[in-house]
């Protein structure tokens, strides 16, 4: 086998170590790295020859980071405490080695690799502005293991280090520069290599600050006054935005405070411990499962049709130039595809393209974009009302008003223009695909794409197949959404599909606990510390109450025409009532919250809510009131999996954090019955549905797991 790490030592004493982990798309910090590593600290501490030591990477990274797979192994707590430590020794004698070290940073350097970099005694990085340096541990639930929490204070300060490893954001080179988290920037590989070897020419008698005798921690160590103020409120401001749910961010706060007390290796133990916490934490273990393993599956197209050629789209329809197709106009052109964005007057299609010159021009004035990338980019996309520019188009995404027939006629207006294997998409939130495809007079090709508002921030969208649709059009839709970025679920067609079905839930739970005379606030308390973006109350005035009871209004039609029965919502009468009096939602700035006229106001609970609401004299637990809304969600989304509208689990997990924001720590909807395990889930959701309603009632693919001691794959 190929080493993992190539060591050439040149004519000037200068030894250049490139790390390429045979097998592996990128350099991952496991057991061959960091045992080749600790072979080149010892030759390197051995071999009078070598003067310096330069560590590089022959792929497109530095190091991405952890080998999460061993991570998931790990089931006792002295396992990632031992391997922690181990990382950590080899580390440490690559510092201590007697010669100085460089890291020339060609690459993203990200957890473990920037720790990796971060026993060098300086880091040299490549100025390009996607390259990306961090700690982004925490957003899987983890700390960093390999003495992240040790070196950064001691490197930017207490201050930095915080935010760094409790926000796990990329840090671009020049911003990495400023915080003085790397040495120099280097304009190409060659100047990288040559300013590495210059550093060390330079640096004969290299050490760390921190194993300097006088070494103070920039900024004041846990001790000092200006920290011990920051550290007083940081847990706090931390608490107010996690609700506790991410014991990983009180792990991290936690090593860094207790580090900055103790020496560098009794800060190494500390570390070693909260970061053995973190791995075996369930919060980690959910999060790994689904933002790490099921959504790598979907993006290696787990849920794509098999042995159908990759598709491509070169020139895209965009029918309705209003809010979602403006949107999709956006993101598409970005993917550099070629869009035609038509609406029924030149005015509206030109509203529409102007949404992305708006984000564009913001995009430039931030000095994220240029004016030269913002006018390729507009000049990518043509406004108009004229059918016939949609001739050659691969894919047409109509995303006119929510109306059958609006519908029907422009499917059949662009079907008459389009090549036969053209796919045709309906971007419709809540009309069944199946209904809508026939007006298509080729339903095979039609299928429904549901993306997300606003689209340019939302990564996900819902693939819906209808009856007819033939697994080539999903697999084309497939490989569109993957080719503008966007993360695919696939789920078959039902009435509110699957997101919106389930979504719906969350918030019509909060409303029957109005309902109920369940305090408002308390109400809204819950889904924040149940771990939701939103709570229920304030959801449904962003989505806006006039909109639920319209679509509710048409489902009863819908369904009577079925000869079925609209089963009411709970809490429908609250909408109801909202409505009547005009209170319809934010947009009107007045629904169950008044909202402020001025931006950057911020919004109040209508007051008289408790008025027309009587609050009830015995109010509930807020843990039940967190069970009631988690629980509604998780036993739909089981439903949907039972009734075959989701097809995979992973779509469940991911659809559900994606598309509506399901608290992450809990790996997703249906990841949230796996943590409980089955048997637990069942017996708790019995309890709810005695005093609640039978839509508690376990859903039978859970109540059979519970017998036979399954679980969601
Ligand atoms: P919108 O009212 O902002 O835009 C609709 C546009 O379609 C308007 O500009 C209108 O002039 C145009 N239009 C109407 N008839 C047309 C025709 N015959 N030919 C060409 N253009 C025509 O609506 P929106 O919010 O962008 O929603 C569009 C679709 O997307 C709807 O089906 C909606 O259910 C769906 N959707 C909306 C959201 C959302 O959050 N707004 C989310 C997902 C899906």
């Amino acid at each position: 086998m190929a080493d993992a790490i190539q060591l050439t030592v040149g004519d000037d004493g200068i030894a250049i170590a490139t790390m390429d982990l045979p097998g592996r798309p990128m350099n991952v910090v496991n057991e061959t790295l960091t045992r080749a590593l600790a072979d080149i600290a010892d030759r390197v501490a051995a071999d009078a020859a070598i003067k310096g030591l330069v560590l590089t990477s022959a792929k497109a990274d530095f190091c991405a980071g952890g080998d999460i797979d061993n991570m998931s192994k790990w089931t006792k707590p002295e396992e990632p405490f031992e391997g922690s430590m181990a990382l950590k020794a080899v580390l440490r004698k690559l510092e201590t080695c007697g010669k100085p070290v460089v890291a020339a940073i060609n690459g993203h350097a990200l957890g473990g690799g920037l720790e990796m970099s971060l026993a060098c005694h300086a880091r040299i990085v490549l100025d390009d502005p996607r390259l990306k340096l961090g700690q982004p541990e925490v957003k899987l639930g983890l700390l960093p293991g390999g003495g992240g929490t040790v070196r950064l204070p001691r490197l930017v300060g207490m201050q930095q280090a915080l935010q760094i490893c409790c926000e796990g954001n990329d840090i671009a080179p020049k911003a990495a520069l400023a915080m003085g988290l790397v040495t120099e920037l280097a304009a190409n590989r060659e100047e990288l290599l040559a300013k590495a070897r210059a550093w060390i020419a330079a640096n004969p008698k290299a050490r760390q600050p921190w194993d300097q005798p006088k070494f103070r921690m920039p900024g004041g160590d846990s001790r000092s006054p200006a920290v011990v103020q920051m550290l007083a409120i940081g847990p706090s401001i931390a608490a107010a935005k996690s609700y506790g749910n991410y014991p990983a961010v009180t792990h991290i706060m936690s090593s860094i405070f207790e580090g900055g007390l103790l020496d560098f290796d009794a800060a190494c133990a500390v570390e070693s411990r909260y970061f053995a916490a973190c791995v075996l934490s369930p919060e980690s273990k959910n999060i790994i499962h689904t933002l790490w393993y099921q959504l790598n599956a979907i993006k290696k197209g787990a849920s794509r049709p098999q042995g159908i050629a990759k598709g491509q789209v070169k020139k895209l329809g965009v029918l309705g130039a209003g809010m979602m197709g403006g949107g999709i106009a956006y993101v598409s052109a970005k993917a550099g595809i070629d869009v035609v964005l038509l609406d029924t007057t030149q005015q509206a299609a030109e509203k529409g393209k102007a949404y992305s010159q708006g984000l564009l021009d913001k995009a430039v004035k931030k000095g994220r974009s240029t004016p030269e990338k913002r006018d390729a980019l507009l000049a990518k996309i043509t406004a108009g009302t004229d059918f016939a520019l949609l001739e050659g188009c691969d894919l047409v995404i109509e995303a006119v008003f929510e109306d059958r027939a609006v519908k029907a006629e422009v499917t059949k207006r662009a079907e008459a223009l389009l090549a036969p294997t053209a796919v045709f998409a309906s971007n419709t939130s809540t009309l069944p695909i199946s209904g809508l495809a026939k007006a298509s007079v080729r339903p095979a090709h039609f299928i429904g794409l549901h993306f997300f508002s606003p689209v340019d921030k939302m990564p996900l969208v819902e693939i819906i197949v209808g009856k007819q649709t033939s697994d080539e059009t999903l697999a084309r839709a497939f490989d569109y959404v993957m080719q503008i970025g966007k993360t695919p679920i696939v789920v078959n067609d039902s009435r509110g599909f699957y997101t919106s079905r389930v979504f719906g839930t969350y918030v019509s739970e909060g409303l029957a606990m109005l309902e109920e005379g369940v305090h408002p606030r308390s109400i809204e308390a819950a889904g924040l510390q149940a771990g939701m973006p939103m709570p229920p109350l304030a959801l449904q005035d962003e989505v806006s109450l006039s909109l639920s009871l319209a679509v509710m209004e048409q489902t009863k039609k819908d369904l009577a025409a079925e000869g079925i029965t609209f089963p009411e919502r709970p809490g429908s009468k609250v909408v109801r009532q909202l409505c009547e009096i005009g209170r319809v939602g934010k947009k009107a700035g007045k629904g169950f919250y008044d909202w402020p006229a001025e931006k950057g106001g911020e919004k109040r609970l209508w007051p008289e809510l408790t008025t027309m609401f009587p609050v009830a004299a015995a109010q509930p637990a807020q843990r039940e009131l967190i069970d009631r809304l988690m629980f509604v969600q998780a036993n739909e989304a089981a439903r949907c999996l039972q009734e075959g509208v989701l097809r995979s689990s992973a779509d469940g997990n991911i659809g559900s954090i994606f598309g509506w924001g399901f608290a992450p720590f809990h790996g997703g909807a249906l990841q949230f019955v796996n943590a409980i395990g089955a048997k637990a889930f069942v017996a708790r959701a019995r309890e709810l549905a005695a005093k609640f309603g039978p839509r508690f009632e376990p859903a039978a693919i859970v109540v059979e797991m519970a017998a036979e001691g399954g679980r969601f794959d």
